[in-house]
């Protein structure tokens, strides 16, 4: 058996894989496919060959561990509410379902790309339930009015608001803390009387939200922490293929 290997590490032997692979599951796990006719005797060349790479994507795994896909609990900060996510291989066509506080995916689970846009899907469905009203109640404090409200699932924009008075908000608001939802609610409706960022524009968000300085780079510091399957393609499934 090989030495010098600093990981474990799973042995595959696949009469359907032409060439060797090492595939590092979500969780960390090693697996080299090893194709069922080619002699054995290079399993150790082929693992030393590959193992520094190996080791850099498992401690990359380490760093974004939160972040670990498929999640095994969805914890929407700004509701209080976590979910724990069940997985169900099945036939057909992948679909979740909500229940008493789980959710339940059934379907092609290996498929990550499609486990994404479902969670994605039940992020933007959560989203429209819970901020819809929540601004609704926010601009009633306020005592200002908008037009049509969308939830999107942006890169970048926690929310915007165009002149004809229709409000953006994204669902990833849900995995901040209730104030700072408030917060970003409080700026995009302000920007219902002032289309801009001047000072009375800031003077006015101030009247509703004396703390709204330091809740602005309390957003930023939290917008690191949305997990990385919400809007960025996976990127924790690492595949390598290897040279035979
Ligand atoms: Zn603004």
């Amino acid at each position: 058996m090989p030495q010098d290997i600093p990981f474990d590490w799973l042995l595959r032997v696949s009469s359907r894989a032409k060439r060797p692979r090492i595939t590092i599951s979500v969780h960390g796990l090693v697996e080299l496919v090893w194709p069922h006719r080619m002699p054995k005797r290079y399993i150790n060349t082929m693992l030393n060959e590959h193992k520094f790479w190996v080791v850099k994507q498992l401690a990359s795994i380490d760093i974004q561990h939160k972040d670990i896909i498929p999640p095994k609990t969805i914890d929407l900060i700004a509701i209080h509410q976590t979910y724990d996510v069940i997985y169900q291989q099945q036939k057909g066509r992948t679909r979740l379902k909500e229940q008493n506080g789980k959710l339940e995916i059934f379907g092609d689970i290996q498929d990550k790309e499609v486990l994404r846009h479902v969670l994605n899907m039940w992020v933007k469905k959560k989203g429209r339930e819970v901020l819809s009203p929540w601004l609704e109640d926010v601009a009633e404090d306020m005592d200002v009015s908008f037009g049509q409200v969308s939830i999107r699932l942006q890169k970048k924009r926690w929310g915007s608001c165009s002149t004809k008075g229709n409000i953006n908000l994204n669902a990833a608001l849900l995995f901040m803390p209730d104030y700072l939802v408030r917060h970003v609610l409080i700026h995009e409706l302000t920007h219902l009387t002032h289309h801009n960022h001047s000072a009375a524009f800031w003077s006015a968000v101030e009247k509703f939200e004396p703390d709204y300085k330091s809740n602005r780079a309390l957003l930023k510091e939290y917008g690191q922490r949305v997990p990385a399957w919400l809007t960025s393609p996976f990127t924790h499934d690492l595949h390598k293929p290897l040279k035979g």
